[in-house]
């Protein structure tokens, strides 16, 4: 076991973290996991190569979907015994899921539950982003690769940059803070839109998060030499905008390592599974849209809490099945090793 890891689980001894019954979710490694990530559905408007496949999608059907009932009591067990308090909801597409804002209205009444996200594709934002803030919904993740209409068609295999970029408008306009755009980095498709990018974060103050393309698209094609890695990106950023610093206060716990520019103008994150992965700091699981925990995106293995949560299990049963699940974490991804087996499930259907 690293030092880091034993520092963390001294500290958490000393805080006497088993007040009011909550014993946090800490796995063999040390790693304390209070960030669950919600789907709430495998659906989606757009057909992203990364992510979901072209045709024949195999989506569901509707009645293993959890509902927002079974959602907001699973997480309000996991507030209340495990101190899991930040949520980020996801899909799939999320506005896809028809009235989300009562979901959300409902999970910001647990109390002890501190931050609450959402991650979107923006499609929907310019109908939905007053009704969402009006639920009580402020931080929101925003997902675009690229600013040219050719490209997004390319990648997103719909046309719908427009929409987009109406949505972000339209978030903005109803004051959510901060958004934040996420966008894949591809090779040999990519490059140009960095410093397009960089741009936009520079005048208009939107942070820019790029991600390190991962294995976890349902077509397979998933390839080392198409991931834009770190390094590379920042050399690009650098040629053109001069040196990039680190922001002071980077969570350790946090996937992005966010930078800005000499002049103070614009912020760029890296998020960067590939080359630099996060996996020792890491404090996620998953709620799938089916019900089941998955304690790694990469993992092979889920455990089902639907069955549990309609088969009317007490709490305690419910607890201890998420603790033996996180007890079972790997320590780490194995993509960058001949052993690693993409999930069987693609990105849109684990909950991205
Ligand atoms: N549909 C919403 C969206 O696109 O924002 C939410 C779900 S999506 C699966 C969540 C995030 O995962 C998006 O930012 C998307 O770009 C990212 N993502 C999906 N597949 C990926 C992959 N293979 N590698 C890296 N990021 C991926
Ligand atoms: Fe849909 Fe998001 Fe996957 Fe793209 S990344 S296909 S928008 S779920």
């Amino acid at each position: 076991m690293t030092v880091t890891r034993l520092r963390t689980q001294a500290s958490l001894y000393l805080e006497d973290t088993t007040v009011a019954g909550m014993t946090p979710l800490i796995d063999q490694f040390g790693r304390v996991h209070d960030n669950l990530r919600v789907s709430v559905t495998d659906r989606c408007n757009l057909r992203c190569f990364y992510c979901m496949p072209l045709e024949n999608v195999q989506y569901l059907p509707r009645p293993e979907l959890l509902k927002f009932e079974e959602i907001c009591r699973f997480v309000e067990i996991m507030v209340r015994n495990c101190g899991v308090s930040k949520i980020r909801l996801t899909g799939g597409e999320p506005l896809v899921r028809q009235s989300l804002e009562s979901l959300i209205e409902k999970l910001l009444q647990i109390p002890g539950l501190d931050d609450l996200s959402l991650t979107t594709n923006g499609i929907l934002l310019n109908d939905q982003a007053d009704t969402l803030f009006a639920a009580g919904l402020r931080r929101l993740n925003i997902s675009l690769d690229t600013l040219d209409p050719q490209r997004f068609q390319q990648i997103a295999r719909r046309e719908a940059l427009d929409k987009v970029l109406a949505g972000i408008t339209a978030a903005q306009n109803a004051g959510f803070e901060p958004i934040k755009l996420n966008a894949v980095a591809i090779r040999g498709l990519t490059e140009h839109d960095l410093c397009a990018f960089a741009r936009m974060s520079r005048q208009t103050g939107v942070q820019v998060r790029f991600i390190e393309y991962m294995p976890l698209d349902a077509e397979r094609n998933w390839e080392r030499e198409k991931v834009l890695s770190e390094q590379e990106m920042m050399d690009i950023l650098q040629n053109e905008f001069g040196d990039l610093k680190p922001v002071p206060g980077n969570s350790e716990s946090s996937p992005a390592r966010d930078y800005q520019f000499a002049d103070g103008l614009g912020r760029i994150g890296f998020i960067s599974s590939v080359t630099r992965p996060f996996c020792a700091h890491c404090n996620r699981f998953r709620l799938t849209s089916d019900g089941k925990i998955r304690n790694c995106l990469f993992s092979q293995e889920e455990t089902d809490v639907r069955s549990l949560l309609r088969s009317g299990a007490e709490e305690t049963e419910i607890v201890a099945v998420v603790r033996q699940s996180i007890l079972n974490k790997a320590e780490g991804h194995e993509i960058n090793s001949a052993k690693f087996l993409q999930p069987l499930r693609p990105m849109h259907s684990i909950g991205g």
